[in-house]
């Protein structure tokens, strides 16, 4: 495939995968990835045996996946990059090659989070920008300027604090949503929509919360998350919903007192006293502890 086209088809391939992903809430189903048709062929996104995939036709890597374990997964690292091991074998062949012609050329790929059986959140455009020989290590950054920056290992603190940022913004967020909403069968806890383009992964106690007096900190463990549509984050956020350690969902008295249109009535009131919709395994259901922290902030407000 002539240069021009692979990288047309890659940017088709990102937009695609990325819009799926919104529709699902955030991620995508292994048979979505595999089952992929460009002119009528399959071209599967994804090798689901060696976690690499070079299609025959491109000239470089068109996607990586990398397993969780826990919240956090083992290519990424403190310093805001993913480090991907070379595969086995000749650091300049095999599968090696086409991630070095990816830094050479710049390509955009796709890298996913597996972070369950079937479940891949996706992370796109990230580019590979550098080599680490004595890790046997490739680096790869969300934002292609770091292919410009030198050696990343000398970067100042303004640069180092921006890939932190990303990383956070651009994977751990969207891998704490995937695992909340698909623990929750994509439904908002309080009142069952089942969208996953209006559902968010709400934290209970927030990120922000640094937690060392209380012991509680805002961990993005699903037991921290809600999964909750829109209006109902927004509303949890602002303290004008409240979720009980006993899993009722609470409206405070001044909006219960208000008279006005069906999206208040419905969307709101009726939800009052309604028992929450929880996850299908019991190990993901809200942590009663951090729930009750919450509802105190709650409490204080209504
Ligand atoms: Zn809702």
């Amino acid at each position: 495939m002539d240069p021009v086209s692979e990288r047309t088809l890659r940017e088709l391939i990102i937009g695609w995968v990325l819009e799926r992903a919104e529709a699902n809430g955030g991620f995508l189903h292994r048979e979505e990835l595999l089952g992929f048709r460009h002119g009528g062929e399959r071209l599967p996104l994804i090798d689901f045996s060696r976690g690499i995939r070079n299609p025959a036709a491109f000239s470089a890597t068109l996607s990586i996946v990398s397993s969780a374990h826990g919240p956090y997964d083992d290519v990424e690292s403190e310093d805001g990059f993913l480090h991907y091991a070379y595969r086995s074998g000749d650091p300049f062949g095999g599968d090696n090659r086409k991630l070095r012609e990816a830094m050479t050329t710049g390509a955009p790929l796709l890298f996913f989070r597996k972070e369950q059986p079937n479940i891949y959140t996706p992370v796109a455009p990230v580019y590979v920008v550098e080599d680490y020989p004595e890790e046997r290590a490739f680096v790869i950054a969300f934002d292609e300027a770091f292919r410009y920056f030198g050696d990343l290992r000398d970067l100042g603190e303004p640069q180092r604090a921006y890939a932190r940022r990303l990383a956070k913004q651009r994977l751990h967020q969207p891998a704490f949503r995937t695992r909340v909403i698909h623990a929750y069968t994509t439904r908002c806890a309080v009142c069952r929509l089942h969208h996953g383009s209006l559902l968010d992964a709400a934290h209970i106690v927030p990120d922000s919360h640094a937690g060392a007096a209380d012991g509680l900190d805002g961990a993005p463990t699903v037991d921290n998350g809600l999964s909750l549509c829109k209006i109902h984050h927004s509303a949890y956020d602002q303290n004008m919903l409240g979720i009980s350690p006993d899993y009722r969902v609470q409206i405070a008295l001044d909006l219960l007192a208000e008279t006005d249109g069906p999206m208040l009535r419905h969307g709101l009131q009726e939800m009052h006293g309604r028992s929450l919709h929880l996850p299908a395994r019991r190990g993901d259901a809200p942590s009663r502890e951090r729930l009750a922290w919450r509802f105190e902030q709650f409490r204080q407000r209504a």
